[in-house]
Order: C-alpha cells, then sequence, then structure tokens
C-alpha cells in the first residue's frame, strides 16, 4: 500500500515539475521553493517523537513498525494507543482523570502526510479514540465526530463500550471534590495535564501525526481542548512537516499553534526556532502566559526535530537507530507560576 501511494504521489510530482515553470514554483511557497533546504538530503529516518515521558513506551510500540519499513500512519496510532490503554497514565483514555462532574471524556486526532485527517471530541467510554479518528479520516466523508455520535459509530464499527473511570482517578476526583479547589479554568500543571502528541517519520518518508488525551483534569463538562483540533493540537504537512502540541489547550487554539509551526518550518525556520516563535506568539499575545504550561514538538520531513515549550518542565521522547531517550526542552521562560 506505501509503495503504490509513494509510487502515486512520486508521479504526480515528476508530472507537475516538469509541467510548472521554476519561476512560477518558486512564487508557489511550499520548502521546494527555499534554496537552502532543496540540497538537504533525508538522513535521519526513521524517526519517531512524542511527549512526555510516556513517550517512551509509546515511541517503542511505534518503533516496531518503523524499523521494520512499515507506514508512519500505522506506527503513531499503534504508539498512541499504549498510552490510552494505561490506566496508570491519567491524562489519556484508560484511566484519565475526569471533568468536574466525574465523567471520563476523551479527544483525539490523527493526520497522514497527504492532509488526510481525522478527529473525534468528547467522546466517552471507548478506550481508544485514535483508532475511532483514524477510521473517521478512512470511512467517513468528515473529519470531526463528537459526543454520542462520535461513540455511536465507534460502537458501530466493532468497538466496545468500556467504563474508563478507574478507582484511583475516581479517588483522586472525590479528593478533588473535597478540597473545594474548584477553578472556573483549570490551571495546568504537572499533575493535570499530559496529553500524548506523536510524529513519525518513516523509511519512505511518509510524516503522519496523532494526538491524544483526556483533556484538562476537572474541566467543564463538554469542553473540548486543542488535541483534536487539526492546526491546534496536531498539523502535519507531508512536504514541510509537523507539529503536535500539549499543555493548555485554549492557548494553543488562540493561535493555531501547530500549523502555525509548519508554516514557519515551511518558510524555512528549524523545527526549535518554529516552536520557540509559536511559544512567543503565546507570550505576546497572551497576557496571563505566567500561569500555565504549553509545549509543542516538530519534526520536519528532514528527520530533523525541535521542541520549545512556554515553562519549564516540558520533556520529549525521541526515538531512532540510536536509541529511545526522553530529553528536556528549551523553555521561555525562566520563572512562572506552574513551575515546580
Ligand atoms: N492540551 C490538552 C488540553 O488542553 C491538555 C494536555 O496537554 O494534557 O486538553
Amino acid at each position: 500500500m506505501t509503495s503504490r501511494r509513494n509510487f502515486i504521489k512520486g508521479s504526480i510530482v515528476v508530472a507537475s515539475l516538469a509541467a510548472v515553470p521554476a519561476i512560477f514554483n518558486k512564487s508557489y511557497g511550499n520548502s521546494l521553493s527555499e534554496p537552502g533546504i532543496r540540497r538537504k538530503r533525508i538522513r535521519n529516518k526513521p524517526v519517531v517523537v512524542s511527549t512526555w515521558k510516556h513517550g517512551l513506551a509509546a515511541n517503542e510500540a511505534a518503533w516496531e513498525i518503523l524499523s521494520q519499513d512499515g507506514y508512519a500512519l500505522d506506527a503513531v496510532e499503534r504508539g498512541v494507543r499504549v498510552s490510552e490503554g494505561d490506566p496508570d497514565v491519567t491524562s489519556v483514555g484508560y484511566g484519565g482523570l475526569p471533568d468536574r462532574d466525574g465523567y471520563v471524556t476523551l479527544d483525539a486526532c490523527i493526520m497522514d502526510e497527504t492532509g488526510n485527517c481525522g478527529s473525534v471530541s468528547f467522546m466517552e467510554n471507548i478506550k481508544h479514540p485514535i483508532s475511532v479518528a483514524r477510521l473517521v479520516m478512512e470511512k467517513t466523508p468528515h473529519i470531526m465526530l463528537s459526543g454520542i455520535g462520535a461513540q455511536e459509530f465507534a460502537l458501530s464499527n466493532g468497538f466496545k463500550k468500556e467504563d474508563l473511570l478507574t478507582y484511583e482517578s475516581k479517588l483522586r476526583w472525590e479528593e478533588w471534590m473535597r478540597s473545594q479547589n474548584f477553578h472556573p479554568e483549570p490551571t495546568p500543571d504537572e499533575e493535570n495535564h499530559d496529553t500524548i502528541g506523536m510524529l513519525a517519520l518513516d523509511h519512505d518518508g511518509n510524516l503522519c501525526g496523532a494526538c491524544t488525551t483526556s483533556g484538562l483534569a476537572w474541566k467543564y463538562h463538554g469542553r473540548v481542548g486543542d488535541s483534536p483540533i487539526i492546526g491546534a493540537g496536531l498539523f502535519v504537512d507531508g512536504d514541510v512537516g509537523g507539529a503536535v502540541a500539549t499543555g493548555r489547550g485554549e492557548s494553543v487554539i488562540k493561535i493555531a499553534g501547530t500549523h502555525l509551526i509548519v508554516e514557519f518550518m515551511r518558510q524555512g525556520k528549524s523545527p526549535e526556532k518554529a516552536c520557540r516563535m509559536a511559544v512567543e506568539r503565546i507570550v505576546n499575545k497572551q497576557k496571563d502566559h505566567q500561569d500555565f504550561q504549553v509545549g509543542f514538538i516538530a519534526l520536519n520531513k528532514y528527520g530533523e526535530v525541535g521542541t520549545y515549550s512556554l515553562a519549564r518542565g516540558f520533556e520529549y521522547a525521541l526515538q531512532n537507530h540510536k536509541e529511545n531517550k526522553l530529553i528536556k526542552s528549551p523553555y521561555y521562560l525562566k520563572y512562572n507560576n506552574t513551575s515546580k
């Protein structure tokens, strides 16, 4: 399937390059027009990168596919399913911390190298929202299904209805209720957020991404964050690169964070510089930026990875032929109100 895809894609690229005069090609504005970038060769593939410490186990699962020259889309789906199924990861899937009313509601999206994408939001009782998002992409004419409609679509496609609130997560919710520490706008700290966002570049040069979360703990019932929103929690342009986000979703949505990063890379910025510029956009536009965390990861089509976060504490997991390791991200604020 992958080789057929590449054959078709390759034929289209060759045909269109032959048909388009060089000067028009330049003004078109894709990365092929960047003289410095065009000369680079893809050396760093396959590679997979994902958010936070639980990204290490997710990368391992993705690597089983990538290391056998498998497809990046299969790799990111398989990878993030590990976090979704792990009850100890209390920010994703099964075991996710509930909203303020005690319901676990899930958001997820997936995007391939051609720009196809699928998403589910505010979905309950289905353990692997990323696989439902992929089915939305592949089986429907739509991009996003939400709430009960997303759940019904999942059930009609063979997914099981399950209780996702674990005993431990229920205890933490009850404790939060007792503490009467209700914030109308919950502030993410290291305890109550940790979306998994993953980007992979496969042996054939396909770049795909996935993002899945239970969202901010103690959020309003019905709240949807950045994670299922294409261009906010995840964006991929196979000709340029991809980006994923974690942290306060509202702040990421306001700047269309991952789309912004991919556009900066299209203009020739390195992945780290592109992530930093997105963080600076938040700093410049959002006065309360001392009070929350946002972290970005970007991967370009040459296999180069960069990250940047608003506050200290963001980590990402990077797997390539050599190793799978956890790395601390560079960050903007030397001091802020959520850093520990
Ligand atoms: N971005 C997620 C949200 O706002 C939270 C997270 O990264 O854990 O829903």
